[in-house]
């Protein structure tokens, strides 16, 4: 029997086999069915031709049938559902046909169902591949909201702030001022004062944190350049903290590195902000009795600073969150709130604030560390790269600071 003829004797209960094993319900298998009435008609095109690419245009067409949610679940794919198909076209022939011809047909029709796993595979791919990406762009679109809601967040909260602690700043003020002086004051005022003057400057360091963010967020962040030397630049921060140092029993070395006295441009009050605050989580986050350590090296363009300490460490899948908003670390069970104490909890502000200052200075920061141990305390070095600055990068400052930098 020609094969032709013998893929005509199949038509019927091979359709019929197919579209119910591939379809549970009437209406679907009523939509499978044209689907499949397509296929079989290629499949012969193929087999009389002898060239398999005559089934490409039904396969693709059937790919692209799939919706969204059953690329999503993965469900349908086509290559399972081609195995499924040639196992019922394998039955079908030995039932209608005579032996000789059934086995024929399946010689024939092999190359074709080969032909039709490798399109059906690579279609897959493509197919997969582009759905991933739509996932992506909707996750990082959804992402990007986010992120701009928590900026708008910070914007807003921040302004909101603003006013009223100003308002309690001043009435807290005058009722100092209206209270006898220091001697005349009893015990109990003198310990109400601090309690505000303590709980004004913590919100005062939030609000003006939660500005700064925002400021660096919306790429507003304005320097003022000046001459800086990095070693005057640790000795102001060691003296400011240098009583928590001693409180928390913490050892601190300067390394004298090469590049250390060299001046250099750069915006003096935020540097300092930045270097705080990178020292004050080295304290905040080694345990008594451990040891910082400020090294570093000049390379060519650029000074390296690193800052080593003997704390806690931080998990490599931390180590970029941290430079994020509110990127405190859920792992990490904060005992106080505080700048300095072991463990103080923060709101999460300073390394993002820290980062925009040292990238508004053409810089970056990173950090190693081996992991997070609260037993055998691993540590953290923070690194820093500045670029070496001669000259003031605008006309204003360089105008001012001519005869410092004649010569350069
Ligand atoms: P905050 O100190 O307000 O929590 P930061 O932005 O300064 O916020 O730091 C974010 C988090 O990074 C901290 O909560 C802490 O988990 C981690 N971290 C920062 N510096 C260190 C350090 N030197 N050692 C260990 N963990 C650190």
């Amino acid at each position: 029997m020609r094969i032709t003829d013998a893929l005509a004797i199949m038509h019927q209960p091979w359709l019929s086999r197919v579209s119910h094993s591939l379809a549970r319900g009437e209406e679907l298998r009523e939509s499978i069915t044209q689907i499949l009435n397509r296929l079989y008609e290629k499949v012969q095109q193929a087999v009389e031709t002898g060239d398999p690419s005559w089934i490409d245009p039904a396969l693709l067409e059937w790919a692209d049938s799939r919706t969204e949610s059953e690329l999503d679940s993965m469900t349908s794919s086509l290559p399972p559902i081609l195995d499924q198909i040639l196992q019922i076209t394998v039955e079908v022939a030995q039932e209608t046909l005579e032996a000789q011809d059934a086995l024929l047909l399946t010689v024939n029709l092999l190359p074709i169902f080969m032909h039709a796993y490798g399109i059906a595979a690579h279609k897959e791919m493509e197919l997969n591949i582009q759905h991933i990406s739509r996932e992506l762009e909707k996750a990082n679109a959804s992402l990007e909201r986010l992120d701009s809601s928590k900026s708008d967040f910070i914007a807003i909260a921040a302004h909101e702030l603003k006013t009223p602690l100003t308002l309690i700043e001043g009435y807290a003020a005058m009722l100092r001022e209206s209270l006898p002086s220091e001697a005349g004051k009893t015990p109990q005022h003198v310990i109400l004062l601090k309690g505000i003057d303590n709980g004004t400057r913590r919100l005062r360091e939030i609000v003006d944190d939660m500005i700064d963010v925002s400021l660096i967020d919306n790429d507003m962040l304005s320097l003022h350049f000046q001459p800086i030397w990095m070693n005057r630049l640790f000795q102001g921060i060691l003296y400011e903290l240098n009583s928590s140092l001693s409180d928390r029993i913490l050892a601190i070395e300067v390394t004298p590195f090469q590049g250390i006295e060299e001046m250099t441009f750069g915006d003096e009050e935020r540097l300092h902000q930045a270097f705080h605050n990178l020292l004050s989580n080295a304290i905040k986050f080694t345990p008594d009795h451990g040891k910082i350590v400020i090294d570093g090296r000049l390379l060519p363009g650029f000074i390296e600073i690193t800052i080593r300490d003997t704390g806690i460490g931080i998990d490599p899948e931390d180590q970029t969150a941290i430079f994020e908003k509110f990127g405190r670390l859920g792992s990490v069970s904060l005992h106080s709130s505080g700048k300095t104490k072991f463990k103080g909890g923060g709101p999460g502000l300073g390394l993002p604030i820290t980062k925009g200052i040292i990238e508004a200075h053409g810089g970056a920061i990173w950090v190693e560390s081996a992991g997070y141990d609260e037993e055998k305390c691993p540590g953290s070095t923070f690194h820093i790269m500045l670029p070496i600055r001669k000259l003031p990068p605008d006309d204003k400052s360089a105008k001012l600071f001519l005869p410092l930098t004649e010569g350069n």
